[in-house]
């Protein structure tokens, strides 16, 4: 019998077969498809005809369907909806995929062909869309180093090793110096503690076989003992143990290994022809340089750390009260802040949820896409990988725009947190592809299944994302949908978020389950007042740590990164009572791998423009304003990686986005 992750899906709008696939099949479907993508590309690298457009770019366009349909049916699975055999396939399979798509990167003879092409370019009337596509695959080889030769070639490599190691090294250091240490609690010692601290707290005793409750360093639990624990000393403890993590001596000590990861880098971006590493992560980004960063990040820090200098007063004052003299520490700042959000903003989860039902929710997501932009959604029943899973077809104007999958619930064979992916990417080349869409997202069950305010906030987050690829309008698969720089993909989902905050969509959705009322006026804007609590702190520890990986990426790498860590922290003026969110030896995002390094501002420079977005419909007459909407899906949702987001932004907008909108939304400055 053929394998059905093969051969062609004869299913409505050619869904991948999920009840005919068994976890056999992937083993064996993934060697043939990655053998079927070899062959494409050796025949397009050895090929004996002229380089062209149409025989390197678009051939290297041409999707392996054998390759993609495997690569998503087991991806969509293994994230989802995994078990014993579908992890052990995982490791297999990880390792393979990487040395497959590096042996392109590095496969010499195609690349003097994409290069052939590149030099012709100025010749070959090219539409927009196709020069861009060139400039995109032709730039990725050479940042790849496919352009290096003899020595260089060599030391990139062994750079591109050495870094691999180093950053395996300081995740395992850091989750060692997490796992390691703990703080044990007498009987005593949890009064104070709310409920559900104090179960946490003997469930780790119980797993760490100490016959007491203790903290850890697990997130869940040192962050709520910090707002929660009114007793200073043991505060003061384990926040000293939270902070020093990787940073502790011996042999999980990662401040060498971050030293170390700085210099590499340096030298991979010297070898490629960039003047530092900044300079080479950010070319691919709408930021573009150092200095635009630190321009963004410089005009949101001035307003966050006079709000957090002015709520750093407040605390002291309560802390005075409670007859401590002195200084208000780090220690001290969230067991304050957690007592002025009581008394300020008392907000009662459990009265909200009844109000959040996810079906509602569901609909209210459909419907503003609906107002927007005349999207239609019709249940599609068709089998899927798991019972839980809905489908529905989209339309507009009676026309098919995509396939939209909603996999809701949390279950042990789900990996945590919420997401969207493309089962199928919208493509018109070598012909018209609809996409199919997925969010992934893990809510409680229930009848009816009630949400969170942020559940319902990661509800539309995803599917901001999803219409992003279902509205996407592009020729080229390799710029589809969601393709586009690191800073600029969270742009659509989180203005999409904005949408749950109208009145009007919570006034018609967020209707309680049981008398079917409206939210109450004033709970709305309790979740609105709570969603902006200590903004200035929250903003300050992360607009600290990202001016901080900024400065080790852009000018010559510091042989001494603490060192270099401690001068611009002062140069900033870092308020006394506030660390940064991620210290070097702990800061994962820039050292465990090269994801998130000197790109740790992407986050603030998403939401920079998803307020000013957003802005821009209020300012236009309101949320569901027909021309901005137009405005939206035109530059925005449709457009793919096929322009600069630069281009994009101004075109929807008229100009730059400014930080304004940001400051007002986080509640910096006064409305
Ligand atoms: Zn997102």
């Amino acid at each position: 019998m053929s394998n059905p992750l093969l051969s062609r899906w004869d299913t409505p709008f050619e869904i991948a077969p999920f009840n005919s696939i068994s976890d056999d099949d992937f083993a064996p479907a993934l060697k043939q498809a990655l053998a079927a993508h070899s062959a494409q590309i050796d025949a397009i690298a050895n090929s004996s005809e002229l380089p062209t457009f149409a025989n390197v770019i678009e051939a290297l366009e041409t999707p392996c369907r054998e390759l993609e349909q495997v690569l998503c049916v087991f991806f969509t699975v293994a994230g989802a909806d995994s078990n014993p055999k579908r992890e052990e396939l995982q490791r297999e399979f990880s390792p393979k995929l990487a040395a497959h798509f590096s042996a392109i990167t590095a496969n010499k003879a195609l690349f003097a062909r994409i290069k052939a092409v590149w030099d012709q370019r100025a010749e070959l009337d090219l539409t927009d869309e196709q020069q861009r596509v060139l400039m995109l695959t032709h730039r990725g080889f050479v940042r790849g180093g496919a352009a290096l030769e003899g020595d260089a070639d060599v030391r990139m490599q062994e750079i591109k090793g050495r870094l691999a190691t180093l950053g395996t090294q300081f995740t395992q250091n850091l989750l060692a110096d997490e796992r390691s240490w703990f703080m044990e609690l007498s009987e005593e010692d949890l009064e104070g503690l709310p409920a559900f601290v104090v179960k946490a707290a003997r469930a780790a005793g119980e797993e760490q076989g100490k016959g007491c409750p203790v903290v850890t360093l697990s997130r869940s639990l040192i962050t709520p003992f910090l707002q929660f624990s009114p007793r200073r000393d043991l505060r003061k403890k384990a926040f000293n143990a939270w902070a020093a993590r990787g940073a502790n001596g011996g042999e999980t000590d990662n401040r060498a290994i971050a030293a170390e990861i700085l210099k590499l880098r340096e030298e991979r971006a010297h070898l490629l022809g960039y003047d530092n590493f900044a300079a080479y992560k950010l070319e691919t980004e709408m930021a573009k340089t150092p200095e635009a960063v630190r321009g963004l990040l410089m005009e949101v820090w001035d307003a966050s750390k006079s709000r957090a200098d002015q709520d750093a007063q407040v605390l002291t004052a309560m802390m005075q009260a409670d007859g401590i003299n002195g200084d208000l520490e780090p220690w001290d700042w969230r067991y304050y802040a957690e007592k002025r959000r009581k008394a300020e903003h008392d907000l009662d989860e459990a009265a909200l949820k009844p109000y959040l039902q996810l079906d509602r929710m569901i609909e209210a997501s459909f419907a503003c896409a609906s107002r927007l932009f005349g999207l239609e959604f019709a249940p599609l029943d068709v089998p899927l990988y798991h019972p839980d899973c809905r489908a529905w077809e989209v339309t507009r104007d009676g026309q098919h725009v995509a396939v939209f999958i909603g996999d809701y619930f949390a279950r042990s064979s789900k990996r945590s947190g919420a997401w969207c992916s493309a089962m199928r990417q919208q493509a018109k080349f070598p012909e018209v592809q609809a996409p199919v869409v997925i969010n992934v997202c893990n809510f409680a069950k229930g009848d009816p299944a009630l949400l969170s305010w942020d559940d319902a906030r990661t509800l539309f987050h995803e599917f901001g994302h999803a219409l992003h690829q279902m509205l996407s309008n592009v020729t080229y698969e390799s710029i589809s949908g969601t393709s586009v720089a690191r800073d600029f993909v969270e742009l659509p989902s989180q203005l999409y978020e904005h949408w749950l905050e109208v009145p009007e969509v919570l006034q018609e959705f967020a209707t309680h389950a049981e008398t079917g009322e409206p939210m109450p006026q004033e709970m709305l804007e309790k979740v609105l007042g709570a969603a902006n609590f200590d903004m200035g702190f929250q903003t300050v520890e992360y607009v600290a740590s990202a001016l901080v990986d900024l400065a080790f990426h852009d000018g010559p790498a510091p042989s001494n990164p603490m060192a270099r860590q401690a001068e611009v922290l002062e140069e900033i003026g870092m308020p006394r009572a506030i660390i940064m969110r991620h210290a070097t030896p702990h800061f994962a995002h820039v050292f465990s791998s090269d994801g998130y390094s000197s790109g740790y501002y992407s986050y603030m420079w998403s939401e920079v423009m998803d307020a000013d977005a957003f802005a821009a419909f209020e300012e236009a007459g309101g949320a569901f304003d027909a021309e901005r909407a137009k405005a939206l899906e035109e530059h925005i949702l449709s457009t793919g990686g096929s322009v600069d987001p630069t281009e994009l932004y101004t075109a929807f907008r008229g100009r730059l986005p400014g930080v304004e909108a940001l400051l007002k939304g986080r509640g910096l400055v006064a409305e």
